[in-house]
């Protein structure tokens, strides 16, 4: 449990880290921030409810009737992470969010970045390969077959991590340097 733990958060800075190299050499603004935001989501509402879950039965012996092993509902948990539940999550979270947050980038807009961080999440993990169950339902609610391209192994996040990080720095090294000398 710990061990899969930590491999999700090593996945979701990688995957921060992804949408931080998206931009390129810019500096951190709300953009950034909501672009991280996006990528960030599928994972925390499709998996960590399910991780959660998982660790009240086995520890607390809480939630027994709900069956982790039946294929429909980890399929329906797994919709936030399908670009359909995607583009619907992204959507809802940019209407029902204040106006106060919303109006500077406008509401569309926060769609548009937390949708577009979420595809990207989606983008980097179909590129890796999984042992069982393998890809993710890319046509969900109309095709339950699985896709992904298999170019790495799924726990190649915590190695590509500092490659990711140096990457960003040498990226971004000119407003770094600036920083740093005040
Ligand atoms: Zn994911």
């Amino acid at each position: 449990m710990m061990i899969r733990i930590r491999a999700s958060m090593a996945d979701l800075l990688t995957h921060g880290l992804s949408a931080a190299l998206v931009r390129g050499g810019k500096r951190p603004d709300s953009t950034l921030l909501w672009l991280v935001s996006g990528v960030i989501l599928p994972d925390l509402l499709a998996r960590a409810p399910l991780l959660l879950v998982h660790g009240l039965q086995h520890r607390l012996g809480w939630m027994e009737w709900l069956a982790l092993d039946d294929d429909r509902l980890i399929t329906a948990m797994g919709f936030p992470h399908t670009p359909a539940g995607m583009v619907l999550v992204a959507t809802l979270i940019a209407l029902v969010l204040p106006a106060s947050l919303t109006r500077s980038p406008g509401r569309w807009r926060v769609a548009g970045l937390l949708g577009g961080g979420s595809l990207l999440h989606l983008l980097v993990d179909v590129m890796q390969r999984h042992l069982e169950p393998a890809g993710y339902y890319l046509l969900y609610p109309f095709s339950v077959e699985r896709w992904e391209l298999g170019w790495f192994r799924s726990d190649g996040s915590l190695l590509a991590l500092p490659l990711l990080a140096v990457l960003w720095v040498v990226l971004n090294w000119s407003w770094l340097r600036r920083v740093r000398s005040g």
